[in-house]
């Protein structure tokens, strides 16, 4: 079969690479759609991997089974987790799913043709699509569970007022997710059709980040914001962040600004006012959950985020769309598909 194999963002192979049957508790699923993430840009977090397939966003359509496996059968529809987490370490008792000690086994990547599941993914990772959820919406599940996350972890609740500095696909998804919980949200991007597509998901208001923005989204609600959500990765964005916070309130770090940046805390001037900083890194199965729940119920609108459409020979073509970051959102990749914008 075919897969993208990555080296770094500007050398991605499309090359031959072997496929076997499925063992008895495998199976083997057909990728039909796969969500470029973010992080799959990241270089300086991709590289000790590579070279490697990735993607990690996925829509698979079952085509064959093991004898052991009851699940799941032929033409199924399903979303596979990349990895799952044992629930019964430390760290899953405690719900810190990411932090998992016993993970061994992750999916491979899913800019590929095939995927064969390894069994622990058959039986604790792969998820039915329900029937009002596309190939292309199901490659939200694991973007919109680790959304889902942050803002649990963040103690966000309906009233609070929201910052999301960053308008990328994530912060899109983050401007949803809050107003769904009946919260005041501003957004800020340097892209100005980011910002026209944060108000046309509801963002109270939507500015550029740069210029004064403490002083503007203070005016506009009256007070700080109890939640900043950071999704850039710009160090600008991490001064806005403690500048605007609001005294009990909560920075969340959902993007970083990488290893070669240095942040510094205002921590004196936090100590007194309670201010907390928390980082939130990728999601668990209660998070998935949700996530498909909220998609099935067509409560965050992700079709109007698919901004492209493109075969695996023109990855890529996708990546440097997502690292351009100006007139794409969402980048989804369909292996199977001759050409562009092929439908879901
Ligand atoms: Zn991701
Ligand atoms: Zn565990």
């Amino acid at each position: 079969m075919k897969a993208a194999v990555w080296y770094n963002n500007r050398d991605i192979r499309i090359e031959e690479v072997p496929l076997r049957r499925p063992g008895p508790r495998e199976m083997l699923v057909k990728v039909i759609s796969c969500g470029i993430c973010g992080s799959d840009i990241v270089e300086w977090y991709r590289l000790p991997r590579a070279p490697l397939v990735q993607g990690h966003e996925i829509g698979a359509e079952v085509v064959e089974v093991g004898a052991s496996v009851d699940g799941f059968r032929p033409g199924d529809r399903v979303f596979v987790a990349p990895k799952v987490p044992c629930g019964a370490c430390s760290y899953c008792r405690e719900g810190h799913f990411p932090q998992c000690t016993e993970v061994k086994e992750r999916l491979p990547g899913g800019f590929a043709e095939y995927i064969l599941v390894p069994e622990v993914l058959v039986e604790k990772g792969a998820y039915p699509l329900a029937g009002s959820i596309s190939y292309d919406q199901s490659t939200f599940i694991e973007p919109l569970a680790c959304v889902v996350r942050s803002q649990r972890l963040a103690g966000l609740k309906g009233g609070h007022s929201v910052l999301v500095l960053g308008c990328g696909m994530s912060g899109l998804l983050q401007v949803q997710l809050a107003k769904v919980k009946n919260c005041t949200v501003v957004a800020t991007d340097i892209v100005e059709k980011k910002l026209a597509y944060a108000r046309d998901f509801g963002a109270d208001l939507a500015m550029p980040a740069g210029g004064d923005v403490p002083g503007r989204v203070r005016g506009f609600l009256g007070k700080k914001p109890d939640i900043v959500m950071l999704c850039s990765s710009a160090l600008s964005a991490v001064e806005q962040a403690w500048a605007c916070v609001d005294k009990g309130g909560a920075v969340v770090f959902f993007a970083v600004p990488g290893p070669a940046k240095t942040v510094t805390i205002p921590i004196n001037d936090y100590w007194t006012k309670e201010v907390r900083i928390l980082t939130s890194y990728y999601c668990g199965p209660p998070d998935m959950q949700e996530a498909m729940k909220l998609l099935a119920a067509k409560a965050i609108d992700v079709e109007r985020m698919i901004t492209h459409r493109l075969p695996l020979a023109d990855i890529v073509r996708g990546f440097e769309l997502v690292m351009r970051g100006e007139d794409a959102v969402k980048v989804i990749i369909k292996p199977h598909a001759k050409e562009g914008n092929a439908g879901s």
